[in-house]
């Protein structure tokens, strides 16, 4: 990872620090000390989650025609990884430090801190004692079976994608596809990472979105080009800007094994740039190797000309937790309003956790706070509102400002004698009124509206 100056004002640890103050993601188990890279998601990062997910959904499904949607199961049949490559090749290289008895990914050394001295990399106090490094495979296994020693060792997937391949053949047949059509899938995988950090970036469990593409083989460079351009333009469409993305071709050194040609979006994290999501041309590598091993045929037959192959698949591989850090990080802005600043996450309408705020200027007023809960109880029938009556208005603003709130409706001594209510923009803080009666509307309607990031 390059070291890079930003300008921006956002740091790792700002983030952290919202994301806790906030109760979008805490550390996992931390009534026991917590366990390390394992985080918990509280509402605000709940609802983050499911609106990215929502929105990868739809453009990967519901926008198109030639994707289905599958959700196969975590524990799979041993077999499946050992067909894959996983069981022997699913390695990173580690090395121990003899004397401080800490690990570390050889090929991350130069971004890792040695465990006595955190401003040195290992290796480079006198006291350092590094092994060479030798493969550590990152697949957690379990049993399955209530036996301890008779159960059958199984693991939990490392990645979806097997998952898809192995339902090829019921896929094609059901959803009568021909190729080019693609199997998308969410869902948790796991891998028992060696240097795990950077909050959410790399975790032990986490959800990935992948979408397998299986294309006549000469047509496969063709779609491997297409799906990079789509992919970054999704990140693009959902307010990442353009200037802190860039896709970097793998070199022939760092290809995985099944595949021919790799790309990886990379985002300029506060730490460098580093992987956002991985595009990869797989080749018919998977779905032989299922069919050599399994007995199935996994290929396409069609039934009209008798035209047989093993499609090509295309692979846009994104996680979804690092797809929302980078998000979070990209919406991050800090700005003076009126002498107090302010912090505020500038994310897209359709990501914000919350819609808008019903909020009564005087929490006071039973007035108010009849008519806003009235406007409250009627928008949250179409959208994710809050309603909110403690604390000075200011505050109340702020803490929507935080987490990413686009609107706040305000009920005031003005509501009461002409039946209008203040909306107030996240961004721009313009504000307008607007009758009652027309809040709904016209809350819908901008929430449509095409939105462009106002950091770009
Ligand atoms: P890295 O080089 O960062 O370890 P990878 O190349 O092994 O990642 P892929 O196997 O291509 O990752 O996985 C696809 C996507 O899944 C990645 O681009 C990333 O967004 C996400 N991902 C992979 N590993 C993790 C992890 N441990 N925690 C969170 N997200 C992950």
């Amino acid at each position: 990872m390059a070291d890079v100056e930003r300008q921006d004002a956002v740091t790792m640890d700002k983030i952290v620090s919202l994301c806790r103050r906030r109760g979008f993601v805490f550390p996992a188990s931390e009534i026991y000390g917590g366990l390390g890279s394992s985080y918990d998601y509280g509402h605000y990062g709940v609802l983050l989650k499911e609106n990215v997910k929502a929105r990868w959904l739809e453009a990967m499904v519901r926008e198109r025609e030639d994707v289905v949607a599958l959700d196969s199961s975590i524990i799979l049949h041993p077999k499946v990884w050992e067909a894959s490559g996983h069981v022997s090749g699913f390695t990173d290289p580690l090395v121990d430090c003899r004397f401080c008895k800490r690990r570390y990914r050889a090929d991350h050394l130069d971004a890792s801190q040695c465990g006595q001295r955190p401003s040195k990399r290992p290796g480079e106090t006198e006291q350092c004692d590094l092994t060479s490094p030798r493969q550590f495979n990152l697949m957690f296994e379990t049993r399955v079976g209530a036996v301890e020693e008779t159960g059958q060792q199984v693991f939990l997937r490392p990645e979806t994608a097997q998952g898809i391949f192995i339902n090829f053949k019921n896929v094609a047949q059901l959803a009568r596809r021909k190729p080019p059509f693609g199997i998308a899938q969410v869902g948790k995988s796991f891998r028992n990472e060696i240097t795990p950090g950077n909050f959410i970036f790399r975790t032990l469990e986490f959800e990935q979105m992948e979408m397998e593409y299986f294309v006549p083989p000469d047509e496969a460079a063709e779609w491997f080009r297409y799906w990079v351009d789509e992919r970054l333009a999704w990140h693009v469409r959902y307010g990442v800007r353009e200037s802190h993305l860039r896709v970097r071709p793998h070199g022939a050194d760092e290809l995985s094994h099944y595949s021919s040609e790799t790309s990886d979006i990379e985002y300029l994290y506060p730490m460098g740039w580093s992987e956002l999501e991985g595009v990869a041309n797989r080749g018919a590598f998977d779905l032989t190797a299922h069919s050599e091993a399994s007995g199935t045929k996994l290929e396409w037959v069609d039934a009209g000309t008798g035209e047989r192959f093993v499609p090509h698949v295309i692979e846009p591989a994104l996680g979804l937790n690092r797809s929302l850090l980078t998000f979070l990080i990209d919406a991050y802005d800090e700005e003076v309003v009126g002498e107090r600043e302010r912090t505020v996450l500038r994310l897209h309408p359709g990501l914000a956790p919350v819609k808008a705020a019903v909020l009564p200027l005087i929490g006071k007023s039973e007035d108010m706070v009849s008519k806003a809960r009235a406007l409250y109880d009627e928008l949250r029938r179409v959208a994710m509102v809050e309603y909110d009556d403690s604390g000075a208005i200011g505050r109340r603003y702020r803490r929507q400002d935080e987490i990413g709130t686009p609107y706040a409706l305000t009920v005031d001594e003005q509501t009461l004698a002409d039946g209008t209510v203040t909306i107030r923009e996240r961004d721009s803080l313009a504000q307008e009124r607007l009758p009652l009666e027309g809040v709904r509307a016209a809350l819908l309607d901008r929430l449509s509206q095409p939105w462009k990031n106002p950091k770009a």
